[in-house]
């Protein structure tokens, strides 16, 4: 059966509105716990189908199809990825290149995969011979956030799909509209009925059925602390793997001889890509004393600089926050802010707009460790600057955080980088650069940024069950209770 369902078992919608305008633009389903328990029907029912003797060959085939379907819409996608989130559209059309690439690079996992099968395992007796098998994990729920809502779905469906599970993809309720097109593409691509089902809704109603849905054996979930712990309480009561990207609060670390333009420039593509709305943003600047004044100098003139508008604009660097509510949150921490720290620029809207969830650029300087904004998630274009003398001092700010999700040094010295690199408490580690991300290497977070690894070979085996099946060889008795 194909969960094509278009209208919720209540009939309700949700309106979704464009950031830059605050129109209402569409209305997406409102499903409810009711079409959750649809879906995950549809998703069980396609694992126990023919779908589950694929080989990663077969995938591969449809995985690239849908990379060649996004590939294909590319325009289309990115022009409804800025309506409905309010990116600049050079940004949008880097994600969407980003997610073809992603499903590319999971089918090629998914054919390595069949050469994995049955592959041995070296045990310390010979009379034993261990070979792996592994195998779908079954129905997996996929609860996606609304800053890459594409790109996200993306690196959680490619794996799903390269693995062989079927699954149930949950957008955000403010940017599902990308993630509708994709099941669109999917389906054309020809992937089986039922594989991928997506449900729209909010994720007390829709999110929180599918986290604790018992039909569910994986869950995959990218988003806010709070409602991280809020799956994995719900994964723990049925024991399901769960993997969670999480929050973060990441340092970048300047040390006195780095390039001081390479700095401005990876210091504010660190915080104002995305309108800061990036998971490992690193908006905590750690800046020794003797470069401090002309960095901040230089930083405060090109924030200024930034061409701020509707996404669709020319030249447009910085568009909306994504929706009321955050507008709302990064105003709340900009006036903490202004309490707790020196306004260098920016600190409020935009002169002149009248409609839409701008913020301008905004810098704070000699922020203390105490701060609410050095210290919490503000997930906007506002960066918090501090001071440092020695490189122990510079290691522990960075590190004396909750988060570990990224964190980046800028040195012209490489030693002193590297060593520092070692020490950072964070799951991805920049030198002299801030946010390049590839899909291949692993994706996470330590401490509260996460559980578990997103992306490269790691993605693929989040949705597999690597099981051992050993056999003994030789015809020669066991000998134990039989002598
Ligand atoms: P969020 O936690 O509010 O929502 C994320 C998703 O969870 C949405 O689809 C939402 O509907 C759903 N949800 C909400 N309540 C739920 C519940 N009780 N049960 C199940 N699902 C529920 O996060 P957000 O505001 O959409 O996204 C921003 C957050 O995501 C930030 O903290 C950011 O750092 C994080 N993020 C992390 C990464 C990463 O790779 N580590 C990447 C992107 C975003």
């Amino acid at each position: 059966m194909l969960f094509r369902k278009s209208k919720p078992a209540t009939g309700a919608t949700i309106d979704v509105i464009n950031p830059a305008t605050e129109q209402i633009i569409a209305t997406i389903p409102r499903g409810t716990a009711a079409d959750i328990d649809l879906a995950v029907a549809a998703a069980k029912s396609a694992m126990a189908g023919p779908w589950s003797r694929t080989s990663g060959k077969e995938r591969a085939v449809i995985l690239r199809a849908i990379a060649a379907g996004i590939e294909a819409e590319k325009q289309t996608l990115a022009e409804l990825e800025v309506a409905d989130n309010g990116k600049p559209l050079p940004e949008a059309l880097w994600d969407i290149g980003d997610a073809a690439y992603c499903f590319n690079l999971y089918a090629t996992y998914a054919e390595d995969l069949d050469a994995r099968q049955g592959e041995t395992i070296a045990v310390p007796d010979e009379r034993f011979e261990t070979r792996m098998q592994y195998v779908p994990a079954g129905v997996a729920g996929l609860i996606v956030p609304w800053n890459y809502p594409l790109l996200m779905a993306s690196w959680k469906v490619a794996p799903a799909i390269a693995a062989g599970c079927t699954m149930v993809l949950k957008p955000s309720e403010f940017t599902s509209l990308t993630a509708i097109e994709l099941g669109r593409i999917a389906t054309a691509a020809g992937l089986p009925d039922g594989v991928l089902n997506v449900v729209t809704g909010y994720g007390h109603e829709a999110g929180a059925r599918l986290a604790e849905h018992p039909d569910v054996r994986k869950l995959a979930f990218t988003g806010s602390i709070p409602t991280g712990v809020k799956v994995a309480l719900a994964a723990a009561r049925d024991i399901k793997s769960v993997s969670l990207e999480l929050g973060g609060k990441s340092p970048i670390i300047v040390f006195d001889d780095a390039d001081l333009e390479q700095v401005v420039e990876w210091v504010m593509f660190g915080i104002f890509w995305n309108q800061g709305q990036v998971c490992s943003a690193t908006s905590r600047l750690i800046v020794q004393r003797g470069i401090a004044p002309r960095l901040i100098e230089r930083l405060v003139e090109e924030a200024k600089k930034i061409k701020i508008g509707d996404g669709m604009g020319e030249g447009v660097l910085l568009g909306p926050l994504v929706s009321k509510l955050q507008y709302d949150k990064v105003m709340g921490f900009i006036a903490d802010g202004k309490r707790e720290a020196k306004l260098a620029c920016g600190g409020a809207r935009p002169p002149g707009f009248n409609a839409g969830y701008f913020v301008q650029p905004t810098i704070f300087t000699d922020v203390p460790a105490s701060a609410r904004i050095w210290k919490e998630e503000i997930f906007g274009p506002v960066l918090a600057v501090a001071g440092f003398t020695t490189e122990a001092e510079a290691l522990h700010l960075a590190n004396d955080s909750e988060f570990g999700l990224a964190a980046a040094v800028m040195s012209a010295d490489l030693d002193r980088a590297q060593r520092v690199a070692g020490e950072l408490e964070a799951g991805v580690v920049w030198i002299n650069c801030s946010q390049p991300n590839f899909l291949e290497p692993p994706w996470g977070g330590m401490k509260k940024s996460g559980v578990g690894r997103e992306l490269g070979l790691w993605g693929l085996n989040n949705f597999l069950e690597p099981k051992q099946i050993t056999r003994y060889t030789t015809t020669k008795p066991w000998g134990w209770y039989l002598k």
